[in-house]
């Protein structure tokens, strides 16, 4: 069927995003397991209970519309939880995957970032004033993700796998990591 008007696509991306934040429903509790660092760990639990409220808003919006949500199925999402699902059977060191699983992770935020960025402009335009404001709430969820995503990685994870398997180094190399965090900070 021929999509001819700005509510058409609007209707046909948030079928899309509905469908990829139930995917990640499935796929985030995996990831919270995986992970090694307990920060980490909170960041994708905490991730996964605002996930849910992204459904019900979703939910209420579709109501509103009077359309059905299902109906689209997110083949890039499909593709990103499988590359996640990848890197989570890698044999890899603690730390590294760590550093994969927040790659992973970052991947599918930058995704949503761009479709509720998307459909927030599209909400505006089409004068659908309370639902731009929904789009806008977990937009700037996933963003606040994706911020807290790479501080972990420029704090502490990244610059652990970095260091490799050298445990007994570890404590001479303490004070240049600290040189090294701030340097990362510097460069942002
Ligand atoms: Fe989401
Ligand atoms: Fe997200």
């Amino acid at each position: 069927m021929k999509m001819e008007t700005l509510q058409e696509l609007y209707l046909e991306q948030l079928r899309d995003i509905y469908d990829a934040e139930n995917q990640l429903l499935k796929a985030l509790p995996k990831m919270a397991k995986t992970a090694t660092n307990d920060e980490l760990k909170a960041a994708f639990e905490t991730h996964l209970e605002q996930t849910e409220e992204h459904v019900a808003r979703l939910d209420r919006i579709f109501e509103e519309l009077g359309e059905k949500p299902k109906g689209h199925k997110c083949e890039a999402m499909k593709g990103l939880i499988e590359e996640g699902k990848q890197m989570m059977e890698e044999d890899a060191a603690e730390d590294v995957m760590d550093a994969g699983l927040i790659c992973a992770a970052q991947k599918v935020e930058h995704y949503e970032i761009a479709t509720y960025g998307c459909l927030r402009t599209y909400a505006e335009m089409l004068g659908f004033d309370e639902q731009a404001d929904l789009l806008q709430e977990t937009l700037d969820e996933e963003k606040d993700t994706d911020d807290n995503l790479t501080e972990l990685a420029v704090s502490c994870i990244n610059v652990e796998a970095e260091e490799g398997e050298n445990e007994d180094e570890e404590e001479e190399e303490e004070a240049s990591d600290k040189e090294k965090e701030s340097a990362n900070r510097q460069d942002r």
